[in-house]
């Protein structure tokens, strides 16, 4: 059952490429104001859980809900692409890489889906994304284009143009993995300052700091599973499986 705080849901998600299976039967829930840390080392299947969840991969079976309503496979087992559109429009990503795009200013990269997606008004969109640039302290370089800005600013602006399309729920794979060491505690504290404000958020991480301190729930995958999961203090305070005993030992 799905109860109203649940904003999203994924029952059994299996996923292969070819022969190789990468996820082997995993369930997550994120209800309103869940942050949620997923942990694993390498190859786990983090980032391949994070592209199931909005379907940049889709799962090879398994089902995803969005406020409890499943997003449903077409024929041959192909997902619905409206359905598909509807889910990414209430799900924000941000990536290791940015992602952004290097030929359009700061201000023009936070509008882009709100004009482009939800057929907003460029004023309204323009309004909105100088409200967020603000926020993610950026205001001034609106008018830069990205490769104008550090890592870290450039990672700011991914998160605003996720905040940008308002969305439910806003999942970050690795966000600050790509940035020099100086660079990571600026995004890290843009990303506790959307957690304060309660916003829903999955988060792929290497940072222990933002998981024990920030998350509300970790989760820790090993092989394609979800191997321990639970609040921060449970699972830091007593890791009870060997894989993730020797994970918190090689990154502390
Ligand atoms: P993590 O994010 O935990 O490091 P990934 O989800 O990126 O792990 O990858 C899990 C496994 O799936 C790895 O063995 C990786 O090589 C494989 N994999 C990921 N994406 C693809 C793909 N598009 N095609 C083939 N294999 C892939
Ligand atoms: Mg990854």
């Amino acid at each position: 059952m799905v109860d109203n705080d649940t904003v999203l849901k994924a029952e059994a998600i299996y996923k292969s490429f070819g022969a190789l299976e990468v996820l082997k039967g995993v369930d997550i829930t994120a209800r309103k104001q869940d942050v949620i840390s997923i942990l694993g080392a390498s190859g786990s299947g983090k980032s391949t859980l994070l592209r199931c969840l909005n379907f940049l991969e889709p799962p090879t079976s398994g089902k995803v809900y969005l406020h409890g309503k499943e997003i449903s496979m077409g024929k041959g087992g192909k997902p619905d692409q409206k359905q598909i559109e509807h889910l990414r429009s209430h799900l924000g990503m941000v990536f290791q890489q940015f992602n952004l795009w290097s030929h359009r200013t700061v201000l023009e990269n936070v509008m882009e889906g709100p004009v482009i997606v939800k057929g907003e008004s460029k004023a309204v969109a323009r309004q909105r994304a100088e409200v967020l640039l603000d926020r993610v302290g950026l205001a001034e370089r609106k008018s830069m284009y990205p490769s104008q800005l550090s890592g870290g600013q450039q990672q700011r602006v991914a998160i605003a143009r996720a905040l940008a399309m308002e969305p439910d729920a806003i999942l970050f794979d690795e966000p600050t993995s790509a940035l020099d060491p100086e660079l990571v505690a600026e995004v890290l504290k843009t990303m506790k300052s959307l957690a304060e404000e309660g916003r829903t958020m999955i988060v792929v991480t290497h940072e222990m700091s933002f998981a024990r301190d920030v998350s509300t729930h970790v989760i820790f995958m090993h092989e394609g599973k979800i191997l321990e999961q639970g609040t921060p203090a449970e699972m830091f305070s007593n890791p009870r499986t060997e894989p993730f005993q020797r994970f918190i030992a090689d990154v502390s």
